[in-house]
């Protein structure tokens, strides 16, 4: 077989104590795995890459208590260990007075919030009663230890109501790093497809978030920023041929707490499974991945692109997406709809 320039692998370890409305993962449960399993799940997949990584989450990272063990042990079992991500446990943040200090330590400049309006909007959006809270004491210990606060703003047409609460937290702590966007239409943000933003949602954008969010993004108006209307770029690939191969040989790769495993182009779902750790082992895994055995990996393989969104797609809506998520939203509904498993 093959050999992979690079592996990363990402264990669903203890998941997560959100569950997000926007969350591209879905809410399934996570949780209950030990340093053993990291172990395990690190030897296992090893030998099929030059370069091999494992990371301890793929949820919210840091949720875990013994987090600062999980972060050596990663560095002992790969070859190569990114920086810490610019994202933190907020839960964990609001809780353990060590974990801040811990993060500035490691050299992290700048970490990323989330927010979807004022205190109400973001508890029932992050899944978690007192979420908003713990995110403005999370704001404030950043900016203790010297760590710019970014915050990102999820964007549709209910939490655009309270954007300007967004804007007023930026003015209170002074932050001048933040964006706003829609993001994908996968996972459980597939629910939020009746809200999703239209042109006429942008309209309402307050106008210091979107100066930020230009300058963020590099971008010259919103449109930019949010993509087309669902209607155009139905009419646009409504007879495309294209297909697609998720092969790569630096891919990351999903195991979740059952050990089932999974390309991450898509989430921890059924139609993207390419097996079972435990019951099945890597290499059978490894041929899956590569064979593109996964029911969403072989049909994007085979099935043209125009066809799904004929399949799936809504000529006369104006939701806006960007062009990827808009084919990646079309083939999560088009495995939900044609695969049975
Ligand atoms: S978006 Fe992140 S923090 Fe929210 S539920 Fe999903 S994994 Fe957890």
């Amino acid at each position: 077989m093959q050999k992979l320039k690079s592996l990363t692998l990402w264990v669903d370890m203890h998941g997560c104590p959100n569950r997000c409305l926007h969350c591209w993962l879905g809410h399934g449960p996570g949780g209950g795995m030990d340093e053993g399993d990291l172990r395990r799940a690190a030897g296992a997949f090893r030998p099929f890459a030059e370069e091999f990584e494992i990371v301890s989450h793929y949820r919210e990272p840091d949720y875990a208590e013994n987090y600062r063990a999980l972060w050596d042990l990663e560095a002992a079992l790969s070859d190569k260990k990114m920086p810490h991500a610019e994202l933190m446990s907020v839960w964990r943040a609001a809780r353990d007075p060590d974990y801040v200090p811990w993060l500035r330590r490691l050299g992290l400049k700048a970490c990323q919030l989330t927010l979807f309006g004022g205190e109400a909007m973001t508890d029932r959006y992050t899944g978690r009663k007192g979420a908003y809270r713990d995110i403005l004491r999370g704001i404030e210990l950043l900016l203790e230890n010297d760590i710019q606060p970014r915050l990102q703003a999820f964007v549709n047409q209910e939490t655009i109501a309270e954007m300007h609460l967004v804007e007023e937290l930026l003015r209170t702590y002074n932050i001048e790093h933040a964006f706003a966007h829609q993001g994908s239409c996968t996972g459980a943000a597939a629910e939020l497809y009746d809200v999703w933003p239209t042109p006429e949602t942008l309209e309402r954008m307050p106008p210091l978030l979107t100066a930020l969010s230009l300058k963020h993004w590099k971008a010259k108006s919103l449109r930019k920023v949010f993509g087309e209307t669902e209607q155009a770029l139905y009419k646009k690939l409504a007879h495309s041929k294209s297909t697609h191969s998720f092969v790569t040989d630096t891919p990351y790769i999903f195991v979740d707490h059952k050990w089932d495993v999974y390309p991450n182009n898509g989430g921890p779902f059924p139609h993207w499974r390419l097996g079972n750790l435990k019951r099945d082992g890597a290499r059978a895994i490894m041929e899956r991945y590569f064979n593109e055995r996964s029911p969403a990996q072989a049909a994007r393989r085979s099935v043209p692109l125009g066809g799904m969104v004929r399949a799936c797609g809504d000529p006369d809506s104006r939701k806006l997406f960007v062009q990827s998520d808009y084919e990646d939203y079309i083939l999560e509904k088009y495995c939900e709809r044609e695969i049975s498993l």
